[in-house]
């Protein structure tokens, strides 16, 4: 099969032919139909620090897909070839405390898709049948290759309640759009983003955000101050990554004010911790999803008018890999998806 690879340390991916994966009793094999770029990607590819300290090549990368199933191990009862599926990109030990107590998205000792096992960048992936989730039908193969970071923005968007509530969420990206978008679904009054980049920003108020804010150009305040807001948002929602962005957050949140934490950066934030003392703030750090929790909520929402299909903005057929990630990696596209069936 092709597979899209990390061969050597260093800069660059090749794609190469492997053999089909071996299909375990308890696994399913999944022909790749469609593939979502993701900033870990970008890293893997560039050989960035973090990249070069955990990837260890040859792997095959990705792990965000949609896919139809080609076989099932001979345990596997509850899928059939043929099925629509994407799989939980986090992998999970079943032994520790909490996965033993169903808490799996709290897992101690997880193992992650195109990270630290074989991921889905290939016209094949293997897969436990614990990690996969059957789309219901509907769910367009483009919205269905990105259940991943979608299902980030909706862990996020669904640890606090939003109804009636003002939301912050910092950065524009996939998630951040995406997280917007259930956010105003999920009946939130403002909802007000920010971003540095004009054509994100643009998506956001496709999505129907009440403010997008260029921080270059404007700050909180001054929002709070147009939109009539006293005494600042209820909940934020960081998802830049950027060091400068949870600071503005915490500096504009309401008394008991609560903030999910999923942007990952390079540089530390730096944060005024009297604010969250005296000012009562929540911040609660969010990491990938809940198993199978947030994939159930990501299926309902899509059945009940939920659109997230403005975030993808680019799509290349496999072949055209490197053009897909030099647009992933400039600032015109937002979500970018490969085609592996042409
Ligand atoms: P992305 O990098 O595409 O989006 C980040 C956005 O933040 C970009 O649009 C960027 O222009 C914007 N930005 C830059 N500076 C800003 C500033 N000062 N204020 C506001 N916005 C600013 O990433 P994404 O794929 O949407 O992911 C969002 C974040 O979540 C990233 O930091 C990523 O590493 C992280 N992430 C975390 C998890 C998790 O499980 N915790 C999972 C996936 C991604
Ligand atoms: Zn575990």
């Amino acid at each position: 099969m092709r597979a899209l690879a990390k061969t050597a340390a260093g800069p660059g991916l090749s794609m190469v032919d492997l053999p089909v994966p071996d299909v375990g009793i308890n696994d399913v094999l999944i022909t790749v139909l469609r593939t979502g770029i993701c900033g870990t990607d970008l890293h893997i590819d560039a050989w960035d620090d973090w990249a070069a300290q955990r990837i260890k090549p040859p792997l095959v990368i990705g792990h965000e897909f949609v896919g139809e199933i080609a076989a099932v191990g001979s345990n596997v009862n509850d899928f059939q070839p043929g099925d629509i599926v994407s799989g939980e990109g986090h992998l999970v030990c079943g032994r520790c405390r909490n996965c033993m107590a169903g808490r799996r998205h709290l897992c101690s000792d997880t193992s992650g898709l195109g990270v630290d096992r074989q991921g889905c960048f290939a016209e094949f992936v293997c897969l436990p049948m614990t990690n996969v989730w059957r789309h219901a039908d509907g769910v367009s193969l483009d919205v269905a290759a990105i259940f991943d970071p979608f299902g980030n923005a909706v862990h996020c968007v669904t640890q606090f309640p939003v109804l009636g509530e003002d939301v912050l969420i910092t950065g524009a990206g996939p998630i951040g759009l995406m997280a917007a978008a259930v956010a105003r679904h999920a009946g939130a009054r403002f909802i007000v983003i920010t971003d540095v980049n004009p054509h994100r920003l643009e998506i956001a108020r496709r999505l129907g955000v009440t403010v997008a804010l260029d921080v270059r150009s404007g700050t909180l305040a001054e929002v709070q101050r147009d939109l009539g807001m006293a005494e600042g948002f209820d909940v934020g929602l960081e998802m830049s990554g950027h060091p400068s962005a949870l600071p503005d957050m915490v500096a504009n949140m309401a008394h008991g004010g609560r903030i999910a934490l999923l942007g990952i950066g390079t540089q530390a934030p730096e944060i005024d911790w009297h604010k969250v003392v005296f000012n009562m703030l929540t911040i609660r750090g969010i990491y990938g999803r809940e198993m199978y929790e947030t994939w159930y909520a990501m299926t309902v929402m899509l059945q009940s008018g939920l659109d997230v299909s403005p975030v993808i903005t680019h799509r290349y057929v496999v072949d055209d890999f490197r053009e897909a990630f030099r647009a992933a990696e400039g600032g015109d596209a937002c979500k970018v998806i490969l085609d592996w069936e042409a």
